[in-house]
């Protein structure tokens, strides 16, 4: 079969310019359409022969050599021609392919409803220490779409079902014409989905879906904290057209405490001593999660000193490791003091300079660096 001279096909003058080419394949690709004219007569070898002339005319190297050297110049097998012969590509394909590269959007509508499934919820939950630290069990209350149980979620009343759009056939979507452009858009009667409700559902208003507030018992396991996510599986929004549900995911977040600060599995607190009893010793009560324990203070001891408690910090929510509790101590100044206090300590202090002992090693090598950093400055 000799081919016929490419502009010839697309009418067009062979001093065409790029957008005369694309014009005259536009209106021709229109005038080839199946769903507009069926009954043009070989309309699938007609759209072919144009579909090819267009793609070797409109690329400048290919048209070059098209010029030059006629059909020889360009190889039907290869590039513009491909998949024309092999007759692997069906016409609806090449049409798609096409329509989709020119105009957007796909040949023909997709028919049949897309399943999808249910979205998934996210809920920040809020705990003391206590109850991250020994695991609770709370009752969440969730606000989710269901499926409607009046129409099952078709969303048509009960007793009549839903029917196929009349303004795109069930296609979902439709063409409208502007100049040469055929433009493919969602239907917007039913909205893509090719299906319409003639008597919508009373109770959900023909969405199939329903917004309700559900109530669930989430167990939260002990030793979780902020960061841990505790899923429930299907507990999200409903899925659409019978799509599986969403899950629901629970993030935990645990609230500052007044006394202990977590770090993993341990557990801080700081613990004001008074002078006295970081200078003599002494016992003091410390808090735990699991109630008061005793602390002793070894005498000596300095402001800042920290004290472990084994195993009084948190259980790992993984594994059977229990983390500590350190107790930092922090001597506290005394404040509002009396005459009398005041001279106490006057006379204290006055008696520590009298001895020969060093009562305060850590000043003391202190001022020695005080005194060496003055004395390299000068040399
Ligand atoms: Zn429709
Ligand atoms: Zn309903």
């Amino acid at each position: 079969m000799s081919k016929r001279d490419y502009y010839e096909v697309l009418c067009v003058a062979r001093n065409a310019s790029e957008a005369e080419i694309k014009k005259a394949f536009k209106r021709l690709a229109m005038k080839l359409h199946p769903d507009r004219n069926p009954d043009v007569e070989n309309a699938e070898e007609k759209f072919k022969e144009a579909k090819e002339a267009y793609e070797v005319l409109s690329d400048a190297q290919k048209r070059a050599a098209y010029d030059q050297f006629g059909h020889a110049g360009v190889d039907p097998s290869m590039g513009a021609g491909a998949g024309f012969g092999g007759g692997g590509a069906s016409f609806s394909d090449i049409f798609g392919d096409v329509f989709g590269d020119i105009f957007g959007g796909g040949g023909g509508g997709h028919s049949g409803q897309r399943v999808y499934r249910g979205a998934d919820l996210r809920y920040n939950l809020e705990l003391s220490l206590e109850e991250a630290v020994r695991g609770t069990s709370v009752n969440i209350r969730i606000p989710t779409h269901v499926e409607c149980d009046e129409c099952n979620g078709t969303g048509a009343r009960k007793g009549t079902s839903p029917v196929t759009c009349t303004t795109c056939g069930g296609h979902g979507q439709v063409r409208m014409q502007q100049g040469f452009f055929s433009l493919q858009q969602t239907c917007p009667r039913c909205h893509g989905t090719g299906k319409m409700i003639e008597t919508p559902c009373g109770k959900c208003h023909g969405q199939g879906r329903v917004e309700k507030q559900k109530t669930l018992s989430v167990k939260v396991p002990a030793g979780v904290d902020t960061g841990d996510r505790i899923r429930l599986g299907g507990e999200g929004e409903a899925g659409e057209n019978g799509g599986p549900a969403g899950d629901l995911y629970v993030h935990v977040n645990v609230k500052p405490h007044p006394i202990f600060e977590r770090d993993g599995n341990d557990l801080f607190c700081e613990v004001p001593i008074s002078v006295v009893t970081a200078s003599l010793g002494g016992e003091l009560e410390v808090p735990t999660l699991d109630g008061r324990v005793n602390l002793k203070i070894p005498p000596e001891s300095q402001s800042g000193k920290m004290f472990r408690l084994r195993g009084k910090g948190v259980k790992s929510v993984r594994g059977h490791h229990t983390g500590d509790l350190m107790c930092r101590v922090v001597v506290e100044t005394p404040v509002n003091l009396t005459k009398k206090q005041k001279q106490l300590l006057k006379e204290f202090e006055a008696s520590m300079k009298d001895d020969s002992v060093n009562h305060s090693p850590r000043a003391s090598s202190w001022l020695d660096g005080v005194k060496k950093f003055f004395e390299d400055m000068k040399s």
